[in-house]
């Protein structure tokens, strides 16, 4: 169940990060949900609330939801990483490999038909890291029936106009596609996502979550 998967979250210390941080950040919304977001790591607000986006680039989500008439209990949001790095500075890989097993947890749990990620970093180590985000932006990508979709980052669409024009554009693509997969429909131009390879097994002891 998520709440013994949001406490495993909460005690880890599979990597460093977990020396520093105020709360572990799960991250929280609807299970199910057809929809999910994936952002990259918690910021300073997010690390002393232990929730995800609770800063500006979170009220501009909210905004961005409101657009498209949802809420964001509505949807699930959380991160590839779940504890702040120091400095909000870039999740190291070995951080992001520990911090996997949580991400597809949740995802197993969450059911979406939709997984939004909130930029480079999160559409690098959950769709693809082949990706351009300037180039692959609003695409949306099949995977084991589940689509996903890069989004620029909340954060860096509230420093540069034109991507916050591109971020609102995209959320109204987003509003399309859920309508045609809750009615079975193709999305038009989707492409496949590739299978990530599967790492080498974590230290089985701490992970130890069922899917339910
Ligand atoms: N930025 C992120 O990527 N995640 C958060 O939770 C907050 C800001």
């Amino acid at each position: 169940m998520i709440e013994e998967l949001n406490a495993q979250i909460r005690s880890c210390t599979l990597c460093r990060l977990h020396q520093n941080r105020k709360h572990a950040v799960p991250g929280e919304g609807r299970v199910p949900s057809d929809i999910m977001f994936i952002g990259e790591a918690p910021g300073y607000h997010e690390d002393v609330q232990g929730r995800p986006f609770v800063g500006p680039a979170g009220s501009f989500l909210e905004e961005l939801l409101a657009s498209i008439g949802m809420r964001r209990q509505q949807v699930f949001i959380t991160n590839i990483v779940k504890c702040r790095p120091p400095a909000n500075r870039d999740p190291q890989p070995d951080e992001i490999e520990a911090c996997s097993d949580y991400l597809d947890a949740q995802i197993a749990l969450i059911k979406p038909r939709i997984v939004c990620t909130l930029g480079r970093y999160a559409m690098a180590s959950v769709i693809d890291p082949r990706l351009s985000i300037s180039r692959s932006h609003g695409i949306a990508h099949r995977r084991s029936g589940i689509l996903y979709v890069p989004l620029v980052h909340p954060a860096a669409a509230l420093h540069k106009e034109s991507w916050r024009s591109t971020i609102e554009q995209d959320f109204m693509k987003l509003n399309e596609m859920l309508a045609r997969e809750l009615r079975g429909e193709p999305q038009p131009g989707e492409q496949p996502a590739p299978v990530p390879p599967k790492p080498e097994p974590k230290r089985p002891s701490q992970l130890s979550f069922d899917g339910q």
